[in-house]
């Protein structure tokens, strides 16, 4: 056989050599979704069949409030010391309890304490840890960029909608827990109900901004939005010549994704506005918002299927949450899932400064060595952005950005030069997270005070 002749290699006899070594398994577990009616293992679950469990009036009516319904749905699986934790822990929660039948299903009950899904809907009085001495209740300083209540406008070209106050379910870690839920014995809200007459004022400011392109309409949740109300939302701004930009904010798919699959009316009134979108050149997306790899199932995965082939974009924003996701590998875990599901990972935010739950929050230095791990692993559009939502009003500021990070302390330092010019705004770590000298001097405001002063200083000192 002559070698040279082209015809006679035939490009399988030649080995082809491996130079990274084999995928473990750890590097596919993304695509291996939990399957089945898994939802059978929950005592008051086990006779529902597939076509209920999916139903999104069931999963409605079936959320669970109080202790007594949580008692009843999972009855003998968890322990009587837990339950009696949960008790006190629903009292003394500063945002009100609400937790779906999907989000219930999957919590591993043989290990509810450290279950992340617990974690983020189920208080427990053990976990309480005292608030940072710098908290204050609307951190975000969300009411006081609002030129009308509910309409928060802080950055040049884009404003925060906020259409209603309720959702599907209740976050512990809520940012907006001014505002959401019910009132609670802890906290008094502030009203911002799905009401047309109230939104009248703040189309109005829009149309009066000409600098103003881009809506993010969020609550609450829009996921309890009427479809007549989405149709009206979307009409009239996407009517608006100045609107280029829209994107509804919902946490549906990751704690009840079966409604994009069983309420028809609602889906339809979301395409209809993304379509008439599309054809006036305007984009309108959702953005959701998944924190763990668990809470996504077959039922997530069938619902972002049905998105994905209505063309419908969908992107993430993640909160950083001790317990649940502040570990480099489910977080990398939890970027991969969410790009087999055609859901890009936008942002991942350190968790803001919310009183009762400051045994969620991490420190700054936590989301800047996760950040790392993440960044290389998958496609950089499928790599999240971390941010911290700066204190006071600064805008989300990439981690990495700090002017100067006291690390003893826990003091970070940020600038945002295009959202206020030549202010600084502050983070703080959790207390518990630093060393016991450090916890010491937030004990005494004359020493953390200097201690503030200081690292304000430095930062200025640093700038060009
Ligand atoms: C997050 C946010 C936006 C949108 O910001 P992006 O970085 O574009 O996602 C707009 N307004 C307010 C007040 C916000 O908090
Ligand atoms: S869904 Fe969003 S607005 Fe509602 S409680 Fe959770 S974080 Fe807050």
């Amino acid at each position: 056989m002559l070698t040279s002749d082209p015809s006679s290699i035939n490009p399988t006899d030649d080995k082809i050599v491996h130079k990274r070594p084999p995928a473990g398994p750890a590097e596919l577990v993304h695509k291996h979704l939990r399957t089945g009616e898994f939802w059978r293992t929950i005592p008051a679950y086990k006779d529902v069949d597939e076509a209920t469990f999916l139903d999104h009036i069931w999963q409605g009516k079936n959320s669970i409030v109080t202790i007594d319904r949580l008692i009843e749905t999972i009855q003998g699986l968890a322990s009587p010391e837990f339950i009696e934790d949960a008790r006190q822990g629903f009292l003394r929660a500063p945002m009100s309890v609400r937790v779906s039948p999907y989000m219930i299903a999957t919590i591993d009950w043989n290990d509810p304490y450290n279950d992340p899904i617990r974690t983020q809907f189920l208080p427990l009085a053990s976990r309480l840890r005292p608030d940072h001495p710098m908290l204050s209740l609307d951190s975000l300083h969300e009411q006081d960029d609002a030129p009308v209540p509910g309409l928060t406008h802080r950055y040049p070209d884009k404003a925060l909608f906020l259409a209603l106050d309720v959702c599907p379910v209740y976050c512990r870690f809520c940012t907006r827990s001014y505002a959401v839920g019910t009132d609670t014995q802890e906290v008094e809200k502030v009203a911002l109900n799905a009401s047309p007459k109230r939104w009248e004022r703040i189309f109005q400011y829009i149309s009066e901004r000409p600098e103003l392109e881009d809506i993010v309409i969020s609550g609450g949740d829009m996921y309890q939005l009427a479809p007549a109300h989405i149709k009206t939302i979307g009409e009239r701004l996407l009517n608006m010549p100045n609107i280029r930009r829209m994107r509804f904010a919902t946490k549906g798919p990751a704690v009840m994704p079966m409604k994009i699959l069983t309420d028809n009316n609602w889906f339809d009134a979301l395409i209809h506005v993304v379509e008439m979108g599309r054809k006036m050149g305007k984009e309108v997306v959702l953005h959701t918002h998944f924190n763990h790899p668990n809470e996504i199932t077959w039922i997530t995965e069938r619902a972002m299927q049905r998105l994905f082939e209505k063309g419908v974009f969908v992107r993430n924003q993640c909160v950083l949450q001790r317990g649940v996701n502040d570990d480099p590998e489910t977080m990398r875990l939890l970027v991969k899932r969410l790009g087999h599901l055609n859901v890009h990972p936008y942002y991942v935010y350190l968790h803001d400064l919310v009183k009762g739950v400051e045994d969620l929050r991490t420190t700054l230095q936590t989301a800047i060595n996760i950040e790392k791990y993440v960044r290389g692993s998958t496609a950089g559009f499928n790599t999240p952005t971390f941010v911290c939502d700066a204190p006071g009003g600064g805008g989300k500021r990439d981690v990495h950005s700090a002017e100067y990070y006291d690390r003893e302390n826990g003091i970070s330092v940020y600038t945002a030069p295009s959202v206020k010019e030549g202010q600084y705004f502050l983070y703080f770590d959790p207390v518990d997270q630093l060393g016991p000298v450090a916890q010491a001097r937030w004990k005494d405001p004359v020493i953390y005070n200097a201690m503030i002063a200081d690292a304000i200083e430095k930062a200025r000192a640093y700038q060009p």
